[in-house]
This record gives structure tokens, sequence and C-alpha cells, in this order.
């Protein structure tokens, strides 16, 4: 029924608006910060869904966690009308939860705040990279889950500084010491990191040849996919781009091929804890660019098909999809179930303290089930990491 009303969908593109693929659609409208044309979207050719179907045994032994920063539910429920009612995030999960994400000194958190709540189990004051309001240092989930013995890792499409990466493997008062966050990676213990932010990394102000560092530590760094993709051990960094990685339509399939990669170089008997980003809907939830953070969803919602079709075969991982916070005000006004078309209204360019969904799958998938803090989140998973 969806594949036969998809093909439809396609058939009809093609002959109203000619043959419209990915790569012939027209970039610059979204090139430009001008609100009358970043306030709607039409989807064209949606893509295929995953569907998998729970596990039946009760042991944890992975644990992938997937926050896409900034993916509020008017951003989700904008993306699954766009791609034929339709999304990995929306209709795989079994079961569903409900975060509230305000900080300890604001009502409207930072992406460091929630981050750190996710990360780390405590609420703590904006701008705060796992660090208590008192600036005591709080252990994290990759910290955590390597003390248990199971190897760890990250992959984001920002840079590695930025704050929801930072907060799962680094400790700062500031957000905003970026080159000081990107030196504690060279300590973090991760066994698998994937993003941007060369610029903090070479050239430093301090002199400091991080490559050299983690090489002598026995990591294998690379500087693109393809040499990434020829890795055959951990540990390894992947450092592919000098700030963030390209918008969505331009970066391709990098981050499924980056994440595919984690899974293979992770899996183990011990196990492993991944921390996967969709860093970037955040970022042009800001510069309220429907487009972009429809383009962005779509991205991280393959992802999350990617992991899912693992996690299925593997039968012992348990995968949990959230948010850290809504970004834009994002509000769906109109728009098309038919025609695969949303209009929106941003109504600030910052962040926003509405509820956010947790949508669980696999093993205790159902411990996620309710209403609770963003840090009882972190709770909650920690407890399954054995
Ligand atoms: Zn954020």
């Amino acid at each position: 029924m969806k594949k036969a009303y998809i093909l439809f969908t396609l058939l009809l593109s093609c002959v109203t608006l000619g043959a419209q693929d990915p790569d012939s659609r027209d970039k610059s409208r979204y090139a430009v910060n001008n609100f009358d044309e970043d306030d709607h979207y039409t989807m064209y050719q949606p893509y295929e869904t995953v569907s998998v179907e729970e596990p039946k045994g009760r042991k944890v032994k992975n644990v992938i966690l997937m926050i896409g920063d900034g993916m509020g539910l008017e951003q989700l429920s904008a993306a699954w009308i766009c791609n034929g009612r339709s999304l990995n995030i929306i209709d795989n999960f079994p079961s569903t939860g409900i975060q509230w994400t305000y900080s300890a000194n604001r009502l409207v958190t930072d992406s460091a705040a929630a981050g750190t709540a996710l990360a780390t189990g405590s609420k703590t004051k904006n701008g705060k990279i796992a660090m208590s309001p008192d600036d005591e240092v709080l252990e994290t989930l990759s910290e955590y889950a390597k003390s248990k013995g199971k190897k760890t890792g990250t992959s984001v499409v920002c840079r590695i500084c930025d704050a929801t990466p930072a907060v799962f493997s680094t400790h700062a008062a500031h957000r905003d010491s970026l080159y000081n966050i990107t030196a504690q990676f060279v300590d973090s213990g991760l066994d698998f990191l994937f993003g941007g932010g060369l610029k903090w990394w070479e050239n430093r102000p301090d002199g400091r040849d991080l490559t050299a560092e983690v090489e002598s530590k026995g990591y294998t760094f690379v500087k693109d996919i393809d040499a990434l993709e020829a890795v055959e051990s951990t540990p390894v960094i992947a450092l592919t781009a000098y700030k963030e990685l390209p918008p969505a339509l331009d970066r391709g399939d990098v981050h499924q091929a980056s994440v595919r990669k984690a899974l293979e170089l992770l899996d183990c008997k011990e196990g492993f804890f991944l921390m996967v980003e969709g860093s970037c809907i955040d970022d042009y939830g800001h510069a309220n660019k429907v487009g972009f953070v429809m383009e962005e969803i779509f991205d991280f919602d393959r992802t999350v098909g990617t992991v899912l079709e693992w996690a299925a075969e593997d039968g012992e991982t348990l995968v949990v999809v959230t948010a850290d916070h809504a970004t834009g005000g994002m509000t769906l006004l109109a728009g098309s179930v038919k025609d695969q078309k949303v209009s929106v209204n941003f109504s600030n360019t910052g962040h926003n303290g509405v509820a956010i969904p947790v949508f669980a799958w696999g093993p205790h998938s159902e411990d996620f089930v309710g209403t609770y803090e963003n840090a009882e989140l972190s709770e909650r998973i920690k407890k399954l990491i054995k």
C-alpha cells in the first residue's frame, strides 16, 4: 500500500514537475535566510523506511542513543507528512515517552545543559559541559559504559567540540572553550569518533599536535570517509570537516556509512555504548529554514534505519531516539498530506521549552514509556548498561 502510494506520487511528480531527483533540486532557494522562501517544503522523492520486528530476548548488550538536536514533535510531524506519512523514527518504535527539557537555571535549555542531563543523569546550568552548576565533574554514559568494560563511540555531523558530542566525553565549565574541549577527546578513551572540527584539532594556539598524540596512543586517525571505510580495528578517530559537515543534501550518505562502520568496529563480546547525533537539525531551526530542517531529519532518520536493521540482526541492542530540545518555535500551520508538503511558521530563532518525545526499540524498550525528566531518561539508560 505504502509502496504503491509512493510510486504513484513519484509518477505524479515526474509528470507535473519534470523528473525530480535530489541532485536536480534547486538548492539555492535554501541558501538565503529569507523567511518567505524558507517556510514551506514539498517532498518529491520520499525514501523507503525500514520495517523491523523488535527482538524477543531480554538481554541488553549494546545501547545506541540517537539524539536529533532541535528535533521537536512539530519538526517530526512535518517530516513524517513530507515523507508520505512514514519515518523510521515514528513507525518502528513500539515504546514512546515524553521528557522534560528545562535546565537547572532556565526554562529554555541550551544543548549543553540538555545534553549534560541526557549524558550524566544530572540537570545543570545552561553552558556547562558534563559539569554540575558548581563545576563538579559528572560521569557520562560513555565513561560509565567504558568502566563496565564496554566499547564506546560517538558519531556526529557537527564539530566534535559542539555541545552534544562534548557532553558525552569531555568536561568544561563553559561550552565555548572549544580548543580545551577538543583536546580532551585525546584522553576520552572513545573507541570510535566521527565528526568535524579540524579547525580546533590542527594549528592549535597551544602548539599541541593532537593527531600525533592520539596516534601515539594507538589510534588510527583519518580525514575522509573512504579512509574510515578501510579501517579494520578500533580505536579510530575520523574528522572529515573543518567545522561542521556539509548540509544533508551535499553530504550524501556519509553519516550512514560512518555509523555502519561504528557498528562493525564496536561489535564485541562485552558490548558497546554508541551516541549518534543528527546535529544540524538545530542549526537550520535557528536559521528558520524548514527545507534544511526537513533534509537533516531525513538524513538522521535514514541513519536510524541503518541502526535498526543492524540491531534487528543483533537481537541484544537497545535503541533510544530522542532530542535535546526543539528549535525555532516551529509551528506546522498548513500543507497537504496527499501532496507531501508543509507550510510552517517560526516564532523565534532560539530554542523552546516544550517537552520532547522519546522512542525506544529493543530489549527493555518498555522501560521508556511514561513522562519523566531528561535526566531521568539518562538514569533509565544507565540501569541497562551492565
Ligand atoms: Zn541542541
